[in-house]
């Protein structure tokens, strides 16, 4: 059944106007009244509903039963990735929505090719948290990941940002620890570099700031796959 992200305060039994983002969606699939869809506002579970009026632009519904489903991971996994470039960044958010990524925080660090500040990071933040929206319309979440405000790696790190959760860093350094969390250990965070890697000195940074360097074995993953490695073992599968 078709899932829509409806961020109002729903009611069972509730005539609703969908607001204009899942209006213009169920337009786009060109459903009819009578068909039923599914409604989350991210407050927890989801809605049955059925269409009852298709307006030009606007769509009436009726709110059913609700469903207090959750499909979150078994641990609270975040994400804080250097942006890699591109599109590689929608992918990232994507994907990590669907592993189950509990929020995403997008860097910058010193060897960023992506370099984002001001309006323009703002607007892809915007876009980032759309993607994370379509993510979980599709996969069935009912919780949306916050995509966080664009921020500096060394200023993120200094503010204490990183201080709740278990944190890890995604470390090429030889002899470092394999990636192995125990079962008990509650909240994880993660910090993965950009595709020219960390500097020294951000590394050394983030080890000031609490975290422990792990490996995710001998080869060189790209960015965005270190990332969602890292997010399959810690979240998917825990
Ligand atoms: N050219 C860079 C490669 C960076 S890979 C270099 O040689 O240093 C991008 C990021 O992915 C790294 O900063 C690290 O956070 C993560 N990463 C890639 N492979 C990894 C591995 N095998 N184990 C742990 N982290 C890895």
């Amino acid at each position: 059944m078709p899932r829509f992200h409806c961020p109002v305060p729903l009611a069972s039994g509730e005539a609703l106007d969908l607001p204009p983002g899942a209006a213009r969606h169920v337009q786009v699939l060109r459903m009819q009244p009578g068909h039923r869809i599914t409604l989350f506002n991210g407050e927890g579970g989801e809605f049955d509903a059925v269409v009852e009026r298709m307006g030009r632009s606007d769509v009436g519904v009726r709110i059913e039963a609700h469903h207090a489903v959750e499909r979150e991971a078994a641990r609270e996994v975040h994400l804080a990735a250097v942006m890699p470039a591109n599109e590689r960044m929608d992918w990232l958010v994507e994907k990590a929505t669907e592993l189950g990524a509990a929020s995403i925080q997008p860097l910058v660090a010193e060897r960023s090719v992506l370099r984002l500040a001001g309006e323009r990071a703002a607007k892809k933040q915007a876009h980032w948290q759309a993607v994370a929206v379509a993510a979980c319309e599709q996969c069935g979440r009912n919780r949306v990941p916050a995509v966080r405000e664009v921020a500096d790696l060394r200023a993120w790190l200094a503010n204490g940002n990183a201080s709740q959760a278990h944190r890890l860093l995604l470390s090429l350094r030889a002899g470092t620890r394999p990636l192995r969390i125990a079962a008990g250990d509650g909240a994880a965070l993660f910090l993965s570099g950009p595709e020219g890697g960390f500097t020294e000195a951000e590394e050394e940074a983030a080890l000031a700031a609490g975290f422990q360097p792990v490996t995710l074995g001998p080869r060189v993953l790209r960015a965005e796959t270190a990332a969602l490695a890292a997010l399959a073992a810690l979240a998917a599968l825990a």
